[in-house]
């Protein structure tokens, strides 16, 4: 899709991909092996795409390069139910579908049961993904209010596609397509399998055996080694490579007459006696057919800048105060530090919470400075770290406690040291609430221990 060329004077052209698909389809059999050749199964890639756009523009929304990640969920074709597909069944979601679209009217609010078994969404499988996708994007942050699936009509659907919706976002220059999730059918592999000659089939148990027709390639080694000697790896190769059309053709002609052929630029006679095809019956147990594919994509540069958007506040209190409330799953600091001031006395418990938090793994940022506490809160604020714990004079006192902070509204709440990995990880695995929390541990308002700061 984007042409380019190899070194700085090399005469190769070679093409950029435009999504990341393409070596996970190559890799089929491999993937199919690794899965005791048994469907449904799905493989998930992340790199570099490229799209050659007239006019890159808006930060991360429009790009020339772009990280994508994309699962590949292969399935029998005749069997697109979705064994976890009760687990998201009841999601009520907004759905744009082509004629909605059509007919000038809104999105629905549907429940994902309904909008499969009515046929809107064409299968199980599809529909188990967009709730999938659905749930990804609220717990990264997205507001659910603002996100819905719209169907592509009939006009932008790929050819080979049988149904494709893509989740948009709202953001404050419009909708915005971030997720893609097509039921491509079987037209990849069908591709690859033309081009490649290479079979990229799985198999399916028939519940009865049933009698078929074989046919069979029968060339002669011995005789075309006697025949052409040297060159007899080179002709056993061509007729091994033959398709099946080829093949057949060249049987037939064989019945009347040899055939010219050149391999390599050299000629070489092909007789009857050199090759013919057998047909046979034969009783299986299983049949051939390829998979079809449900593909979600997911664009993770406009991913990250919805998030920040649907996540970016401004105090209504003082407007130059503004904030991230990232969610602690993808926060890249999930806790602040904070000593109220330089006093040498908070240094060792500066330490001891700093190591109680590596051990957990859980990623934080200390703030020494000696700029006071209200401007070092403001700065975690802006950067999303989702808590902040305050370490003041109580802190010095027996039993040893801080002060942990909510970012919203600014509540706190005094725990002591040897609590706090586990109520931060209970907070950030969303085990338990922030009300929860508040009910649990004493409120914090202001320091018992007084003492003037030099
Ligand atoms: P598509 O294959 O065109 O449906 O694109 C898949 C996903 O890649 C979209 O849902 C977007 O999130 C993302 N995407 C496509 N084009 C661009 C672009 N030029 N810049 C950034 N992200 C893009």
């Amino acid at each position: 899709m984007f042409s380019t060329s190899i070194g700085p004077i090399s005469q190769t052209k070679d093409y950029l991909r435009p999504e990341t698909a393409q070596g996970m389809f190559v890799n089929f059999k491999r993937l199919l092996n690794f899965n005791q050749g048994q469907l449904p199964f799905a493989a998930a890639q992340i790199g570099n795409s490229f799209r050659n756009e007239i006019s890159p523009r808006s930060g991360l929304l429009r790009v020339r390069e772009f990280t994508m990640a994309e699962i590949e969920h292969f399935v029998d074709p005749i069997d697109k139910t979705h064994p976890k597909f009760d687990t998201v069944a009841d999601l009520e979601i907004q759905l744009y579908s082509a004629s909605n679209q059509i007919n000038g009217e809104t999105a629905q609010l549907i429940r994902l049961y309904d909008a499969v078994h009515s046929k809107l969404i064409n299968n199980e499988t599809l529909g188990y993904f967009i709730g999938r996708i659905y749930l990804y994007l609220i717990k990264i942050g997205i507001d659910k209010n603002r996100i819905r699936f719209r169907q592509h009509m009939d006009n932008e659907m790929a050819h080979y596609a049988c149904d494709c919706w893509d989740a948009e976002c709202k953001i404050s220059s419009g909708w915005i397509e971030c997720v893609g999730c097509a039921d491509r059918s079987c037209y990849d592999l069908t591709q690859h399998t033309k081009f490649s000659g290479q079979r990229l089939v799985a198999e399916r148990q028939l519940s009865v055996p049933k009698r078929v027709q074989i046919t069979e390639r029968r060339i002669n080694g011995t005789i075309i080694g006697q025949i052409f000697r040297k060159d007899t790896s080179i002709v056993v190769k061509y007729l091994e490579n033959l398709s099946e059309n080829q093949a057949h053709s060249l049987h037939e002609k064989l019945e009347q007459e040899n055939e010219k052929c050149t391999i390599n630029e050299k000629e070489f006679i092909i007789t009857r006696s050199m090759f013919k095809l057998e047909t046979k019956e034969k009783i299986v147990q299983v049949e051939e057919f390829i998979p079809s594919v449900i593909e979600p994509t997911f664009g993770i540069g406009r991913l990250l800048y919805v998030a920040l958007e649907h996540n970016f506040k401004i105090r209504p209190e003082d407007n130059q105060r503004k904030y991230f409330t990232l969610p602690p799953l993808i926060a890249p600091y999930k806790c602040a530090v904070l000593p109220l001031s330089v006093n040498a006395e908070f240094k060792p418990f500066v330490k001891q919470i700093s190591d109680l938090l590596t051990q957990a793994n859980i990623s934080h940022k200390i703030d020494t400075s000696s700029s006071n506490i209200g401007k070092r809160y403001a700065r975690c604020d802006e950067l999303g770290i989702p808590f902040a714990i305050a370490i003041d004079f109580d802190t010095l006192q027996q039993p040893y406690s801080i002060a942990l902070r909510e970012l919203e509204s600014l509540k706190q709440v005094r725990v002591k040291i040897d609590e706090i990995v586990s109520v931060l990880q209970d907070l950030a695995t969303e085990n338990v609430t922030w009300n929860e929390i508040f009910a649990l541990y004493p409120i914090f308002t202001e320091q018992q221990t007084k003492r003037l700061e030099n």
